[in-house]
């Protein structure tokens, strides 16, 4: 039925659903939540921690607003009998006057740490006799979340959806699983916790399943590849360049991919390791195995930053052998951007590194043979499809990982790579140190930090992003670089956030490789592959608001030359902490992370359309996991079977459809 049908749709209303894409009533219920509240969940206000989606029950005390760099600053103090806590709001004026003193109300928000104490980030503000599970859908600007569910509700009773199962029932009889349409319904209107995880059980075994279907469906059918000569012999000359000898670890992992490429069959390779163990220089070595075959290679990155980053690497080690390297990004414009496409079309470029803008339609190459991408993480099976495209013959891929994930799971996820694991680290790297700094200590901790700067060493400091406002994380993050320039007057000290363009970024991060700054404050944009050996410290503000592997990738941003370096993380003692202090082997802090998060977790996180996501939510779940891929065996043993045939068609077309895969024709 059409949008308009549903009652408070108006103009403007539905020019809003319009932009999401939304024009049928069908579709709303093909829209999933992205996550659950459990307003009967409620957290006591004395134990509330940062990092925290938390339901807390709270008498408003007072209230206050203020003007702060042209935002409007709405600020409450709320209590229980076990303490208080500040709200704020921004933009929001009206807060104060809905939020009367004495009054008891339900808050629905993200626990943040600001200058040392705890307060809530925008909350929702609820009547206190709210309960029940309610589903959080992806925002919609200019439609309220509440409205929005009313739709969904009115939707589901206008009904004309087809709710045929997409599974046999033969599976679904082996694995309990309950049919589509109850499990449809759970997830839009909750009635319970044991029925919503029933659900979203079927919902991820479903997604797993037709995922783990379509990519053996391509990976049969990826075609024809280029035969390349690949040995030691043949890449001699670069390996005789680098200023230091292969690890074993490197040299096994390279020899795996050279075999792929002699192949006719393109090789799919995942290449996974820790933070620092030099997946980079593998990679360069097989765009120079790529360039003495005479066929071009591109490099992708999942950022500008990082991209520029292997550009410079790439230009440094293979400029010297004759390789021409060029760089695409989004912040490569006017002549160098008409220059470098005319290059890879020519063939006068034989090595490009960039970013997504290597995948868009108007980049032709001339002949594509390998294709690295890096941090893989970042980029979905879609984009890593779409580049496979691009070349006559089915490039050679490989694909870099920088998350350690546990073997079991890496096969479920990367189903149809083939994994290489480069397990030991350069020699005379140190062990990061790991320290857990409570506020108290801070004044210490800049202690130390000036030390480090006096000796010639820089520093990161790095400040954790709310995803609801990047306007609030800039500021935070130049709160930060404040108090931290009173503290050690006359260090140089540079902030980079998500906010600045990034040609800006570029130049900071520049500017601190360069040395010309001492320390560098940035949100979590440094994340990625950043390589500055000279900095030896890193400081991780309100560390309780990462994940365990998303700090083990900070953290591996020092230790890179020869100096001991530090981590310092700004928290109080927690076992996830704790965690971080005494390990540094990312496979294990992988595991941990995955312990956990746990249920809790699993129930908090639901992105409709990433598989990646919610196969990452099941990690733990590693019965789940075998009990998918039993199934996917079960449907290749008998592709000849009416209901296998269905299954893999579907399969097909509704990854497509969610713009997981490109196909090849
Ligand atoms: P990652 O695997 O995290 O991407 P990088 O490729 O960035 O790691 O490598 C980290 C650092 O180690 C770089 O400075 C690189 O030059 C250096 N490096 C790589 N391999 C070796 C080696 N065999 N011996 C010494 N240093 C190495
Ligand atoms: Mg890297």
């Amino acid at each position: 039925m059409r949008i308009e049908e549903l009652k408070g749709v108006g103009k403007v209303r539905l020019k809003a659903l319009e932009r999401a894409g939304i024009a049928r009533t069908e579709q709303l219920l093909w829209r999933y939540p992205k996550d659950y509240l459990n307003y009967d969940d409620r957290t006591a206000v004395g134990e509330l921690h940062s990092g925290q989606r938390a339901v807390f029950l709270a008498r408003v005390k007072k209230t206050s607003t203020a003007r702060v760099n042209g935002l409007t600053l709405t600020y409450a103090t709320v209590f229980d009998e076990t303490g208080e806590i500040s709200c704020v709001w921004f933009n929001q004026p009206y807060r104060a006057r809905s939020l009367e003193i004495g009054a008891t109300l339900l808050f629905v928000g993200l626990i943040t740490r600001a200058k040392g104490t705890l307060r809530a980030q925008c909350p929702q503000v609820l009547p206190a006799e709210t309960h029940g599970i309610e589903p959080v859908y992806p925002p919609i600007p200019d439609v309220p979340p509440r409205t929005y569910l009313g739709w969904v509700k009115q939707a589901w009773e206008l009904g004309g959806v087809d709710l045929t199962d997409p599974l046999p029932e033969r599976l679904r009889r082996q694995f309990s699983l309950p049919p589509f349409a109850s499990a449809l319904y759970a997830l839009h209107f909750p009635q319970s916790l044991d029925a919503l995880a029933a659900a979203l059980r079927r919902q991820s075994f479903e997604d797993l399943l037709l995922f783990r279907i379509c990519m053996k469906q391509l990976r049969a059918r990826a075609g024809m590849g280029r035969a390349l000569k690949a040995n030691m012999t043949v890449i001699q000359p670069f390996v005789d360049a680098l200023p230091y000898r292969l690890t074993g670890a490197q040299e096994r992992v390279l020899l795996q991919a050279l075999s792929d490429l002699e192949s006719d069959v393109p090789m799919a390779r995942l290449v996974e390791g820790d933070v620092g163990c030099g997946k980079t220089v593998i990679a360069f070595a097989l765009l120079y195995c790529a360039f003495e075959n005479g066929c071009q290679s591109a490099m992708m990155a999942p950022t500008e930053v990082l991209a520029h980053q292997h550009y410079l690497e790439a230009k440094r080690l293979l400029e010297p052998l004759g390789v021409r390297v060029r760089r695409l990004t989004g912040a490569v414009k006017g002549a160098e951007r008409r220059e470098t496409l005319a290059a890879l079309q020519s063939g006068e470029a034989d090595v490009v590194i960039g970013t997504h803008a290597l995948i868009v339609e108007s980049v032709q190459y001339k002949n594509l043979g390998v294709i690295v991408t890096d941090e893989q993480h970042r980029f979905g099976v879609r984009q890593r499809t779409a580049l496979e495209r691009k070349g006559r013959l089915a490039p050679h891929v490989l694909v870099m990982s920088a998350t350690p994930i546990p073997r079991t799971m890496a096969l479920v996820l990367y189903g149809d790579l083939d994994i290489s694991i480069v397990d030991e680290l350069p020699p005379g790297r140190k062990e990061v140190k790991t320290r857990i700094v409570p506020e108290a200590k801070r004044a210490g901790m800049y202690g130390f930090l000036l030390e480090a700067v006096k000796r010639g060493q820089q520093a990161y400091v790095v400040c954790p992003l709310v995803e609801e406002s990047e306007m609030m994380d800039a500021a935070s993050a130049s709160e930060t670089v404040q108090q931290m320039r009173k503290a050690m007057p006359g260090v140089r000290i540079e902030l980079m956030h998500g906010r600045m363009k990034s040609e800006e970024k570029e130049r900071v991060l520049g500017a601190f490789a360069a040395h010309e700054a001492d320390i560098l404050v940035s949100t979590t944009v440094i994340e990625v592959g950043v390589n500055v050996p000279n900095a030896t410290v890193m400081v991780v503000e309100d560390a309780e608001r990462f994940g365990l592997a998303q700090l083990h990738q900070l953290r591996g941003r020092v230790g890179r030359g020869d100096q001991q370096s530090w981590c310092f993380l700004m928290a109080d003692p927690s076992e996830r902490m704790r965690t971080m202090a005494s390990t540094s082997d990312g496979f294990i802090i992988a595991k941990k992370d995955l312990e956990l998060r746990g249920p809790g977790e699993m129930m908090g996180t639901r992105q409709s359309g990433m598989v990646e996501e919610s196969v990452l939510r099941l990690a733990g779940d590693a019965v789940l996991m075998k009990q998918v891929e039993q199934a996917v065996e079960s449907v290749f043993a008998q592709p000849e079977n009416e209901e296998n045939r269905a299954l893999m068609q579907y399969a097909r077309r509704e990854m497509e459809n969610r713009g997981l895969v490109v196909s090849r024709n």
